[in-house]
């Protein structure tokens, strides 16, 4: 073989050993989350939780913790994984700023009193159903609205940003004003001022700044089905299966119930 045709294939073997390299770099930059093994690497399980919803996430002014039906989830998860429910550090996030927090890395899984919807599961997995709500109203005791018929183009609901009440209020009182908060205790204490004639989300919230203020009152049943699934990562296959299977063993084990109960103050149905 002459030089020059040494020389021109050893020019194109390197070039096709950098176009290999680039391609596999290129495969693992679209392969699948594996949060499962990230948590165990890192020896702690980071949730995104709520941090103003009574019942779900509340923090406890007095002592700084975190508290309710989502937390202890997140904490059993964490023995599930990692053998110590205490291995679990819980970050807020709110009803608009879960989906960002998760996709860009920022924590594990939402467990955030979040509705499994067919939009959302274009952006995120789902777990399956860990609780069901629906959608209701909170009104001072007394308020002459009494249901979804009572709310006219004088009327002024509070939602929430980014929650699946805003929009269907909208849907189920389209003559209503609807005013939009970042959080649930923003959207509570505009109630409390006078800010509007009703709260609307979930009746579970609602329940939790009921027992907060009695002066408080649902009314007018429920009018969707939001049923609360744990949100991660699309393809994020084996962490699905797993926060699955806790949810079964902590059915089958009598927990669920007793945590439900411990929160809700009834029985699951
Ligand atoms: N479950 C509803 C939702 O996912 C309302 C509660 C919330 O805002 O987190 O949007």
């Amino acid at each position: 073989m002459g030089s020059r045709k040494r020389h021109a294939l050893r020019w194109t073997a390197g070039i096709l050993s950098l176009l290999l390299i680039a391609l596999t770099a290129a495969g693992c930059g679209e392969s699948k989350p594996d949060t499962l093994e990230a948590i165990k690497k890192r020896g702690k399980l980071i949730a995104g939780v709520k941090y103003d919803t009574k019942l779900f996430g509340l923090q406890n002014p007095a002592t700084g913790e975190v508290e309710g039906f989502d937390i202890d989830i997140a904490k059993a998860l964490a023995k599930k994984i990692l053998g110590d429910e205490t291995k679990v550090e819980l970050k807020e996030v709110t009803s608009k700023t879960r989906i960002p927090l998760l996709q860009n890395g920022d924590i594990d899984l939402i467990i955030a009193t979040m509705t499994i919807n067919e939009e959302r599961k274009k952006q995120v997995d789902f777990s399956d159903v860990y609780f069901n709500a629906g959608q209701s109203l909170l009104v001072k005791k007394g308020s002459p609205i009494q249901g979804l018929e009572s709310l006219t183009k004088d009327s002024k609901v509070l939602a929430v940003k980014g929650s699946t009440s805003a929009k269907n209020i909208r849907e189920k009182a389209p003559d209503a004003i609807v005013l939009e908060f970042e959080n649930y205790q923003d959207a509570f204490t505009a109630l409390k001022a006078g800010q509007g004639d009703a709260l609307t989300t979930d009746n579970a919230i609602l329940l939790g700044m009921q027992k907060q203020d009695p002066n408080f009152v649902l009314v007018g049943g429920n009018f969707t089905d939001e049923p609360y699934g744990m949100a991660i990562r699309k393809g994020d296959t084996e962490f699905a299966n797993t926060v699955n299977e806790l949810l079964k063993e902590l059915k089958d084990s009598g927990e669920y119930d007793r945590l439900y109960e411990f929160w809700m103050g009834v029985k699951p149905e």
